[in-house]
């Protein structure tokens, strides 16, 4: 399929709009030549301007265009204190001008810094109900909408961290918006986070609907290798589904998951993680964060400079994250 004929058959689901795009793309010269490798992009995706930006706002797009759809008054989002996804709902939030609700499993703060800070400036209800695992705080969740639908509200819970099949979909327009641009930017190989998972599906569905231009190598920043794929495989399943679009090359020929960077799991960073920090910092002026984009770039910079992957045109895909930076070095 062309990106036009995707493009319109997207246009079918509710979108609200929250951003101009496409993100900015940039070639990482300083980057190439410590890796003695072909040429290397960056997709700025945490550069998109909602909040602290990044990689939450292409999902929260479709999910907030379905609660306007549903004549929804109130938003709720939830995740760790500070988590991405909850101050990127919260700006979200305000520019759709919708009220917000924020339950964290966490004790109330000392002090706010990073995303937490951010989602007091926003203005939005923050709940911290303890310590609680994510399945009380999800019966948490599901008593608030009780009460809220008890008192007239409508409410629209954000689930699994934005990523739903839904909120899947707009990950969709970032192999769309490089499939564009190619004649300027010949782009073959990204890297791509895999948390949860969305992110890469969505990369990975719109790269086959468009034949496989590009491949797409997923750093599995979480789960083990086989347990990513069986959620990419879920959601990709879901994908054709939601959007009645079948792709024309399999999507497990477009990618690769790579388990090697993960370390000792979500949230724990490795020495070389947190060595390439301070190397995109230092080469290129760009701050990265310890969950998801540090072990990402890792993992690009190790399979492209061993000459793992060798690629006339590589490209990270930084999926923000900027604002817990300053949470990540202080706890
Ligand atoms: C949530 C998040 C991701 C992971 O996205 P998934 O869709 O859960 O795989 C990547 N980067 C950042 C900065 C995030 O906040």
């Amino acid at each position: 399929m062309t990106t036009q004929e995707i493009e319109t058959a997207l246009g079918r689901l509710p979108r609200s709009r929250l951003c101009s795009y496409a993100t900015p793309t940039e070639r990482l010269l300083r980057l190439e030549q410590s890796l003695h490798c072909g040429p290397v992009y960056i997709k700025r995706d945490d550069l998109n301007g909602v909040g602290p930006g990044g990689n939450k706002v292409r999902p929260l797009e479709y999910l907030l265009g379905e609660a306007v759809q549903n004549h929804c008054d109130v938003i709720i989002a939830s995740g760790q204190e500070n988590s991405n996804l909850c101050s990127i709902a919260a700006s979200a939030c305000c520019r759709l001008g919708l009220p917000c609700i924020l339950v964290h499993n966490n004790e109330p703060p000392q002090n706010k810094q990073g995303n937490m800070l951010l989602n007091h400036l926003s203005g939005a209800e923050e709940h911290y109900i303890g310590a609680v695992s994510e399945k009380e705080r999800n019966q948490y969740i599901e008593r608030l909408v009780t009460d809220l639908r008890s008192s007239g509200k409508r409410p629209y819970v954000v689930e699994n961290g934005a990523t739903t099949v839904r909120g899947a979909v707009g990950y969709i327009h970032i192999p769309l918006e490089l499939e564009k641009n190619r004649e300027q930017q010949p782009i073959y190989d990204l890297f791509v986070p895999g948390g949860n998972g969305g992110l890469a599906a969505g990369v990975v569905f719109g790269t086959a609907l468009l034949g496989g231009p590009f491949h797409v190598h997923v750093i599995t920043v979480e789960n083990e290798k086989q347990e990513l794929e069986d959620i990419l495989h879920r959601l990709l399943e879901g994908l054709e589904k939601e959007t009645g679009l079948v792709p024309a090359v399999p999507a497990d020929a477009c990618m690769t998951v790579y388990p090697a960077y993960r370390g000792a799991g979500w949230g724990i960073p490795t020495q070389e993680s947190d060595q390439m920090i301070t190397t995109m910092a230092k080469l290129e002026g760009i701050f990265l964060e310890r969950i998801y984009t540090s072990k990402t770039a890792w993992g690009m910079c190790d399979l492209l400079g061993r000459g793992l992957v060798q690629s006339k045109g590589a490209c990270l895909i930084h999926s923000g994250g900027f604002a817990s930076l300053f949470y990540q070095y202080q706890s």
